[in-house]
């Protein structure tokens, strides 16, 4: 088996500045130096790096369109792929990949660590050898996990369905809306029923490699100022909002707010309703303190994370411009796993 090890920076590349104690992105050989026994086991393991090593804060779209080509430019000769991450920004680029692949069918795993790989507790090893191990797992049919994952502490979860939930911890990641798709103990327990099927053959992959930066994120708040939604929904040219709600999808009921949001929505601006929970899903008009929105023209997020409907609207608001319903309609379907209406 072989897999690419796509290395784009993160902590768990990264080595501490002796001076001023920060850390800062390694070297690739300095990094392949900690991790010997990568290129001593059974799995063929290969590594290219960005260069310069990056934060994963420092990652934009042209960052993720990046990451896919190298799985691109790779993709016949190997049966998976690894991309190590920082975990601060994992979340939007695990979304991000599994929007721009149409017919990925081979593993393509996202992971990182907490700990620097070359400190004594790292978090970084377990994760690196699991993750390669996930991308290089068969069975008889074909890869036992052929879409865009993450795996962080012993779990093994869809990408788009993920949040960083911890800065602490080493199980930084959750997914509060969709089961885990592995978990990692003595051995790895694949939960199949939830996972993406291998269709059988390998297909050509393509990648959808644009995406509309004139999106904004408008977190409600009780006491939210007409002043703070207008600079957001009167920024020139805007194209998409993610539009955080309070429960299962409810606002303030401001004659301001609905007509604001009409307006933006009369202009073509795309919005959409995400709840500030985690778990669950957005149900307009199951309170009367939602109906403004859904008279608005706002449309329902259901149980997508944040990280995924940002990226989501960016990828089709990029690849479909002149078609708001069009994106609209496929805003409100789950394209990759990424959302579930009940
Ligand atoms: N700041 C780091 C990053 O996201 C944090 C990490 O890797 O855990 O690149």
């Amino acid at each position: 088996m072989k897999v690419l090890l796509i290395l784009t920076g993160g902590t768990i590349s990264m080595v501490r500045d002796a001076e001023t104690g920060a850390l800062h992105p390694a070297d690739m050989q300095t990094f392949k130096a900690f991790v010997p026994e990568l290129f001593a086991g059974d799995i063929h393991v290969e590594m290219v790096p960005f260069e310069p090593l990056l934060d994963s804060s420092d990652l934009n779209p042209d960052s993720w369109i990046q990451m896919a080509q190298m799985v691109y430019n790779h993709y016949d000769q190997y049966d998976g792929f690894v991309i190590l991450h920082g975990t601060d920004t994992m979340s939007y680029s695990a979304s991000a990949l599994s929007f721009i692949f149409e017919g990925l069918s081979k593993p393509v795993v996202f992971t990182g660590s907490q700990l620097p790989v070359g400190v004594l507790r790292s978090d970084a090893k377990e994760n690196l050898l699991t993750a390669i191990e996930i991308a290089a797992a068969y069975d008889a049919n074909g890869p036992i996990v052929p879409e865009v994952c993450l795996y962080m502490d012993g779990e093994l979860y869809r990408g788009n369905r993920t949040t960083k939930r911890n800065a602490e911890h080493f199980s930084a990641f959750k997914s509060y809306n969709y089961p885990a798709l592995a978990k990692a103990g003595v051995h790895i327990s694949y939960n199949r029923q939830f996972i993406e099927p291998y269709r059988g053959e390998v297909l050509p992959l393509g990648l959808m490699k644009k995406f509309e930066t004139r999106v904004a994120i408008l977190k409600l708040f009780p006491g939210i100022t007409e002043e703070v939604v207008a600079a957001i929904l009167d920024i020139p040219n805007l194209k998409g909002v993610v539009l955080e709600t309070f429960g299962a999808g409810n606002a303030p009921t401001h004659e301001w707010l609905y007509r604001r949001l009409r307006n933006a929505v009369d202009r073509g601006v795309v919005i959409v309703n995400k709840t500030q929970c985690h778990t669950g899903s957005v149900a307009m008009g199951h309170y009367a303190v939602s109906m403004n929105l859904l008279k608005a023209g706002v449309i329902s997020g259901y149980d997508i994370t944040t990280e995924a409907l940002l990226t989501k609207m960016m990828h089709l608001l990029g690849e479909i411009p002149n078609d708001v319903k069009k994106v609209k309609e496929l805003l409100s379907t789950s394209l990759c796993g990424e959302l579930t209406i009940e």
